[in-house]
C-alpha cells in the first residue's frame, strides 16, 4: 500500500496506539471522581492541557478545551461566539466544519461576511482588510489549506484584524498545520486555535480548541459540566493522552522530518517534469505545507484516476475526503481554477511513512494509467 492521502487521516503511530491500549487498562477512572487514581487521570488532563499551551507557545493562563473531533471545536468557536447584532468574518477556503457552521448561523439571522481567496488559495488581505470593522465580532482564517496545503500568514492577519478592532477575536482552524509548522499564538495574537489528533498518527476521535483567558465561549453541550463547563461529557484521556505522545513525537523531530518531506515532494515534482503528462500545479506561488500537493490533470477525471490508482495500491483524494460527497469544489472554484482543471484535481499528501521509491512508482502508475483514460 503507498498512502497519500495523509491529509484526509494519518495512521495511528504504532508506540501511540500502544500507550493509548496501556493507559486505558490500567487508568480507566472517571476524571470526575473523587478517589486517588481518578484524581490522578484529572491531574494527567489538566498536565496534556498544559502541553498543548507550551506548544502553541501560549501564555500559561490560556485555556484547553478537548473535544471529539475539530469539526465539534468548529462548531463551539463559532455558534459559541456568534452575536445577533455582530459580524463574523471567515475566509471563502475554510473547511466545511467552518463553513457550513457560519452559512447555518447566516440562515438563522446572523450576520456573515466571506473573505475571497488569492490564486494560491491563501486569504486575500486586501479584501480582509477592507471587510473588516468596529462591528466584526470574530474573524476566523485556517492556518493551512487542506486542499492546496497554502499557508496563510497568522501574523500578518492578526496585524489587520487588532488593528481596525482590537476587541474582535481572530481564530485560527490550525487542524492541517498542528505538527507541521510552529505555532505562536502569543506572538501572533491569537485568540483561538484549532487542532485534531488523527491527522498527527495520534487517534481518532480526540481533538482539542486552544482560547486565550480573555475569550468567553458559550458551551454548546450541556450536561454534568466536565471540561470546566464547556463540553459536557466524560472525557476520554487515554485518546487525549494518546494525542498528547503523538504532538510531541511531531514537535520534537519537526525539522528533520520537513526537511524529508520537503525532498520528497520535490522529488515527486521533478519526476513528474520528466513526463510528457499535461497538469498544473496548484498554489504553486504560495508557501505550501511540505506534505500536500494538489495537482490538475488535463483530460482526465480526478475521480477515475483515484480509482485507477487504486488498482495499484496507491491511495490519493481528489480535493477534500471531507467535502468528496460535494459537487464541485468551493475551494478550488474561489481559487479561479477553471472546470476543467478542478475535474482533473488530485490532492497528494505525504508522511514520514513514505519513501523515495513510493514517489517513483506512483509515478509510474500516473503515466501508465493517465494514459489508458485518455486512449
Ligand atoms: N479543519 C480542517 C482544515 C480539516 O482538514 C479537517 C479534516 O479534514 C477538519 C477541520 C475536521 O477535522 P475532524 O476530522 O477532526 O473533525
Amino acid at each position: 500500500m503507498i498512502y497519500l492521502d495523509n491529509s484526509a487521516t494519518t495512521q495511528t503511530r504504532k508506540e501511540v496506539a500502544e500507550y493509548v491500549a496501556k493507559y486505558s487498562v490500567e487508568n480507566f477512572f472517571n476524571p470526575s471522581s473523587v478517589y486517588q487514581p481518578a484524581v490522578k487521570v484529572k491531574l494527567d488532563l489538566d498536565n496534556a492541557r498544559k502541553s498543548i499551551l507550551r506548544i502553541l507557545n501560549a501564555e500559561s493562563n490560556g485555556k484547553v478545551v478537548f473535544t471529539g473531533s475539530a469539526t465539534e471545536a468548529n462548531n463551539l468557536v463559532l455558534n459559541g461566539l456568534a452575536k445577533k447584532n455582530k459580524k463574523i468574518l471567515i475566509s471563502a477556503g475554510e473547511h466545511p466544519s467552518i463553513y457550513e457552521t457560519a452559512k447555518n448561523l447566516e440562515n438563522q439571522g446572523y450576520e456573515v461576511g466571506y473573505i475571497s481567496l488569492n490564486a494560491d488559495s491563501t486569504v486575500n488581505l486586501t479584501d480582509l482588510e477592507n471587510q473588516m470593522n468596529e462591528n466584526v465580532c470574530l474573524v476566523s482564517i485556517m492556518h493551512a489549506s487542506n486542499e492546496t496545503g497554502a499557508i496563510n500568514d497568522l501574523g500578518a492577519i492578526s496585524r489587520i484584524v487588532k488593528g481596525k478592532n482590537p476587541n474582535c477575536l481572530l481564530h485560527s482552524d490550525g487542524v492541517q498545520a498542528y505538527g507541521k509548522l510552529r505555532v505562536n499564538v502569543s506572538r501572533d495574537k491569537i485568540d483561538l486555535y484549532t487542532m485534531s489528533s488523527h491527522k498527527i498518527h495520534g487517534p481518532k476521535g480526540v481533538a482539542c480548541l486552544y482560547f486565550s483567558n480573555k475569550v468567553r465561549l458559550k458551551p454548546q453541550i450541556l450536561g454534568g459540566g466536565q471540561e470546566n463547563g464547556l463540553r459536557s461529557g466524560t472525557e476520554n484521556p487515554a485518546g487525549i493522552m494518546g494525542f498528547i505522545v503523538a504532538s510531541d513525537i511531531m514537535y520534537n523531530g519537526l525539522q528533520k522530518r520537513n526537511e524529508y518531506l520537503r525532498r520528497l515532494k520535490q522529488h515527486f515534482i521533478n519526476e513528474l517534469a520528466n513526463t510528457d503528462l499535461e497538469y498544473q500545479i496548484n498554489a504553486k506561488d504560495a508557501i505550501t505545507l511540505d506534505n500536500i500537493l494538489s495537482i490538475s490533470f488535463f483530460g482526465v477525471r480526478g475521480e477515475v484516476l483515484l480509482h485507477s490508482l487504486e488498482k495499484y495500491g496507491i491511495y490519493v483524494s481528489t480535493g477534500s475526503a471531507c467535502s468528496s460527497k460535494h459537487i464541485g469544489n468551493r475551494v478550488l472554484t474561489n481559487m479561479g481554477l477553471t472546470p476543467e482543471q478542478m475535474q482533473g484535481n488530485v490532492r497528494f499528501s505525504f508522511s514520514e511513512f513514505v519513501t523515495m521509491q513510493d514517489i517513483d512508482y506512483t509515478i509510474k502508475a500516473l503515466k501508465q494509467e493517465i494514459q489508458n483514460l485518455k486512449d
